[in-house]
């Protein structure tokens, strides 16, 4: 009896000390880069992939990753992470410092993060703002000077605004001429065309037709010459140009989605 309780008690010695080398190491764990934490699994959005709608999975669209969505610790998607790791590993993130930022539908982990690097102003901004830091303000009518910004930020705001040529032409009008502007969106490399239609009016053909019952649009493998319009220049940046090391697994981030990069 006392060898087999031994080699028992040095197998569970054992798994415990690997469990406590993967806890400390975080081999196995994901990573969440907006909250510096270590984390099981990032979870599903509303039931994941299998609960999509048809199209959007057949599509194959360019968005959110509905499996591996939301940080269980700091509530962080994907397309934050992601565009966490662009702003940090271009460099722009830094440049921010002394610089004015307009931000639209600011996420919560970012918006700290952004202010960390002590820009001259970050304004927050909302069509529909929860809170009193947020400042209620159309896309489509901004209302600051023109060249008053050195960035904008809007992610994953473009789909659902109602006129897309207003709301391009006002980002152009408010960026200084060194400014930028990034502008995450969904969109699909299946589809020639964006596909808008505004007489596609109900929240239940929005879902079908859009991949969610508040956007206006699915834009196509014309997206950057749709964002662009006569206002903006597309410098998009790839995942494997500038994050080959970030391992989407691990980091859950989608590493079909670009940094979505406008100049003036
Ligand atoms: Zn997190």
């Amino acid at each position: 009896m006392r060898p087999i309780k031994l080699t028992q008690w040095v197998i569970s010695g054992g798994v415990l000390f690997a469990g406590l080398v993967r806890a400390i190491t975080g081999q196995g764990l994901r990573f969440c880069v907006v909250c510096q934490h270590h984390v099981p699994a990032f979870l599903p959005w509303r039931g994941g992939w299998a609960a999509a709608p048809p199209l959007m999975a057949a599509l194959h669209v360019i968005g959110s990753d509905l499996d591996h969505f939301a940080c269980p610790r700091c509530g962080a998607t994907d397309r934050d992470r992601h565009l966490h790791w662009y702003l940090d590993r271009s460099g722009i993130a830094k440049s921010l410092h002394g610089k004015r930022v307009l931000h639209f539908a600011p996420e919560k982990g970012l918006v700290s993060w952004v202010a960390s690097f002590e820009p001259a102003e970050h304004v927050l901004a909302d069509l529909y703002p929860q809170c009193d830091d947020i400042r209620r303000i159309d896309l489509e009518s901004i209302p600051f000077a023109d060249g008053y910004f050195d960035c904008v930020i809007a992610n994953h705001v473009l789909e659902h605004v109602g006129s897309l040529e207003r709301a391009t032409r006002e980002i152009g009008r408010v960026l200084s001429s060194s400014g930028i502007a990034l502008l995450q969106t969904p969109w699909c490399k299946g589809l020639a065309r964006t596909i808008e239609d505004p007489a596609v009016v109900s929240p239940e053909a929005r879902l079908q037709l859009y991949g969610q019952d508040d956007h206006v649009r699915l834009f196509g493998s014309d997206v950057y010459e749709r964002i662009s319009g006569d206002a903006l220049r597309a410098e998009p940046v790839t995942h494997a140009s500038l994050l080959a090391d970030v391992d989407p697994d691990r980091y859950g981030v989608n590493p079909d989605e670009d940094l979505m990069l406008f100049r003036r």
